[in-house]
C-alpha cells in the first residue's frame, strides 16, 4: 500500500475508537511493518477491526497481517493473483507455444494468457494441457533461452565498452 492509505486507515481506526493518533515517529514504523499488504483489502480490514474490538488493536501492523490473511483465505483467487508467480506452466503468465505444421519448414509459434495462474487480467484463457491437445508444445524460456542476470556493478562497469561481437550462424540443410 501506499504511505497515504495507511495513514488514512490509521486515522480512520484511532478516530472511531476515539484515540489520538500515534506520533509521526510510530506511523513510519508501523508502515515499514505492513508496506506489503496491498491497498484493496484494507476497507475489509478496517471494518473487521470496527466489528471485533472494543478497543484499538494494541498491535496494529500484527492485527493488520492477521486480518489480511483471513482476507486471502476468503479470498483465494486473489492469493492466486498474487501468489502463482512460479507457474510451472508458463512464462509471466503466458504460454509460449510452438507446433510443426506443413508447409512450413520452421515450426508457428504462439502465445495465450495462461489458463493455470490467471495471473494476467485477460477475457479468456488457455491451459496448458488443452494447447498440447491441439497440438502445441510448450516453449520453455526458462530453460532454453534463460538470461544470464548481471550484477548491477558489472553491468556499471561495461558501459562505454565495445559490445561483444556475436555470430550470427546461417542455417544449412
Ligand atoms: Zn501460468
Amino acid at each position: 500500500m501506499v504511505q497515504s492509505k495507511f495513514v488514512e486507515f490509521v486515522t480512520d481506526v484511532f478516530d472511531y475508537f476515539e484515540r489520538k493518533r500515534p506520533n509521526d515517529n510510530t506511523m513510519d514504523l508501523w508502515f515499514d511493518e505492513v508496506r506489503n499488504i496491498p491497498d484493496e483489502p484494507l476497507e475489509w480490514i478496517k471494518g473487521k477491526i470496527f466489528k471485533e474490538n472494543d478497543n484499538k488493536p494494541s498491535n496494529l501492523p500484527a492485527t493488520m497481517w492477521a486480518l489480511y490473511n483471513a482476507w486471502l483465505q476468503a479470498n483465494p483467487h486473489k492469493r492466486a493473483f498474487t501468489e502463482e508467480k512460479d507457474c510451472p506452466d508458463c512464462e509471466s503468465g503466458w504460454l509460449i507455444l510452438e507446433k510443426d505444421q506443413d508447409p512450413y519448414r520452421t515450426p508457428i509459434s504462439a502465445t495465450a494468457p495462461c489458463g493455470r495462474c490467471r495471473q494476467l487480467r485477460m477475457p479468456k484463457y488457455l491451459r496448458l494441457e488443452d494447447a498440447m491437445l491441439a497440438g502445441f508444445r510448450r516453449k520453455n524460456l526458462t530453460t532454453e533461452y534463460a538470461v544470464r542476470r548481471r550484477p548491477v556493478r558489472e553491468l556499471a562497469a561495461s558501459i562505454g565498452r565495445n559490445v561483444p561481437q556475436v555470430n550470427t550462424v546461417a542455417q544449412e540443410d
